[in-house]
């Protein structure tokens, strides 16, 4: 999903939620097409801010359970914004919920940020050419994820502070999704109670939408193989590395 459109739904969303008494209480209300332009306004201001965030994510490459450095720097970005952090939720000392503003509706967005091992690559290059041979990389594009959803977490609170409206943003960051790790606990230790809606965002090549437990890893599986990858078979080829390029 695009980063404006994102920022649209969730104020959107936000919006739609709305107690009809609280937008006659206030001056006559924008249009929702205005206020997707506003937050589509908000969002492109903070563009290149969170396109160093994005950079900054991906230069550290942090594999799942290890992203220290990648939730410190959101962290900073939350609460310079004014939300309230709460880290090592659930257990898990690189999970964090962030929150602002109180009461209904509560609306959360929430992605990951773990690298992949063994995928270090030079930005725009389709042919396999690691930085650092060997090393971890975000091969999957999970840098882009959190400066996503915390682009629209800005967004949608200038929209909700501009006019007043109630209810709560929640920011979520759940490490380990490779892993398929840390869904299930935070689910477990009830951080999810009491939304209303939850976004999640990945990326992806296309611009799709979907509802469900999509993209969740709430759901863990462990399974083996005895097949070698396609590339890796054949006479001399069967010890071939198994690499995201093969
Ligand atoms: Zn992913």
């Amino acid at each position: 999903m695009p980063r404006s459109t994102f920022a649209a739904v969730l104020a959107a969303t936000s919006l739609a939620w709305t107690p009809a008494a609280q937008v006659q209480a206030q001056a006559a209300p924008p249009s929702l097409d205005r206020l997707k332009q506003e937050s589509f306004a908000v969002v492109d201001a903070n563009a290149d801010r969170m396109g160093r965030i994005n950079d900054a994510i991906f230069s550290y490459s942090e594999i799942g359970f290890q992203e220290y450095k990648t939730v410190a720097l959101v962290k900073k970005t939350l609460e310079a914004a004014g939300f309230k952090v709460e880290m090592g939720v659930a257990g898990m000392p690189t999970a964090y919920k962030a929150t602002y503003g109180s009461g209904s509706p509560v609306l959360g967005v929430m992605s990951e940020y773990d690298g992949v091992p063994g995928a270090s690559q030079r930005p725009g290059s389709l042919a396999h050419d690691p930085i650092v041979p060997g090393a971890p990389g975000h091969g999957e594009g999970h840098n882009s994820n959190q400066p996503t959803i915390v682009g629209g977490a800005l967004a949608a609170k200038a929209i909700k502070d501009k006019y007043k409206l109630p209810g709560t943003l929640v920011v979520y960051g759940g490490p380990a999704e490779e892993l398929l790790a840390s869904r299930g606990y935070m689910t477990n230790a009830g951080l999810f109670k009491g939304l209303d809606a939850l976004i999640e965002a990945h990326i992806g090549e296309g611009l799709g939408t979907s509802y469900g437990l999509n993209n969740l890893a709430i759901i863990s599986a462990q399974w083996t193989s005895r097949a070698a990858p396609p590339t890796a078979r054949g006479p001399g080829r069967a010890a071939a590395r198994w690499t995201p390029w093969s």
